[in-house]
């Protein structure tokens, strides 16, 4: 009987191993097919300085509008992009997309501020993609100051001599760069004092355990105070509560990015905002 049991959990295993498997490969085609069709879209997640609750941008977020399954998020799909390289259509795609964007804002008297582009590492490993952006850059009419690009610490420290040559290139072209998921990548403090960076975002999963967590609290104010001894804003993503908004500001973190303060929306939803605000310019109430 045990022998039964344990011949049909591993066939339910297998099964459902099986059944991921597939929809894995079947994504993986898709992702062709949508790329085709059009169907990714970016969404906006509006940035905060602290002290002021004013805006100070966006964090630019990938979706995929499935014709079946409806919006898919990011973890979906991206880590098989990333596997076939798919990634980097997909990335450029975002890129241009944004930049078409903000050209649009501001040609519209809106501002955006300055707009966040997550980078995944093979986009920024070759030569040409530095030809490319600036092409698109010309293109569309845009300042590299609009935006900022973000690579996450992981990468960084995959090849730290490259990605330093690649960020000191980036940033002549005139771009903003900012270092993501700062603190689970294990960085090299010596590496770091060379990027020329301008902003370090501290990982949601330290901000989780606020204001309870003591771990969670060392680490946030270590990073801070680094941030703030090498020049550069600090930005806590993933703020959910009131308490670790105020956690953030006995610490002297600059900006905050999070569900309390605003969630990724579609460039529609944002332009509203951008027109209310041009309207209304008394500072924004604290969220309780
Ligand atoms: P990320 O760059 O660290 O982006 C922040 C993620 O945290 C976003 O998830 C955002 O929706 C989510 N978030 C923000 N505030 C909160 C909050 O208060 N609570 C919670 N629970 N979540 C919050 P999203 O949009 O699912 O993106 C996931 C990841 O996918 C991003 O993490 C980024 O690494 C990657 N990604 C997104 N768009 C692109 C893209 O265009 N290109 C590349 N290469 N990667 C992208
Ligand atoms: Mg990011
Ligand atoms: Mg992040
Ligand atoms: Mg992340």
């Amino acid at each position: 009987k045990a022998k039964d049991d344990g011949k049909n959990v591993y066939r339910y295993y297998s099964q459902q191993l099986t059944r991921r498997a597939m929809e894995q490969v079947s994504l993986a085609s898709e992702l062709h097919r949508a790329l085709m069709q059009d169907e990714f879209e970016v969404h906006y997640q509006p940035q905060f300085d602290l002290n002021s609750l004013a805006p100070i941008g966006m964090e630019a977020l990938v979706r995929w509008q499935h014709p079946t399954e409806g919006l898919l998020m990011p973890a979906r799909f991206l880590p098989i992009a990333e596997g076939s390289g798919l990634i980097v259509r997909i990335g450029n795609l975002v890129i241009d997309r944004v930049m078409q964007q903000t050209r649009i804002w501001h040609e519209q008297g809106l501002d955006p501020g300055v707009i966040a582009i997550n980078l995944s590492g093979r986009q920024v490993d070759n030569e040409r993609q530095l030809e490319w952006l600036e092409q698109r850059l010309e293109r569309h009419r845009c300042r590299p100051e609009w935006f900022e690009l973000e690579v996450t610490e992981d990468f960084l420290m995959q090849n730290p001599e490259r990605a330093i040559a690649m960020f000191r290139r980036l940033r002549l072209l005139g771009f903003e760069l900012a270092i993501d998921d700062f603190g689970t990548g294990f960085s090299s403090l010596s590496y770091l004092k060379t990027l020329p960076l301008t902003r370090l975002k501290i990982d949601r999963a330290f901000i989780d355990g606020l204001p309870g967590d003591s771990d969670d609290q060392a680490i946030t104010r270590t990073i801070i105070a680094l941030g703030q001894n090498l020049g550069l804003k600090v930005i806590a993503e993933g703020v959910e509560t009131r308490a670790q908004l105020d956690f953030l500001r006995q610490c002297d973190c600059n900006e905050v990015q999070g569900f309390l303060l605003g969630k990724p929306q579609p460039p529609q939803s944002i332009s509203a905002s951008l027109r209310a605000r041009g309207r209304d310019k008394r500072p924004r109430p604290l969220p309780s």
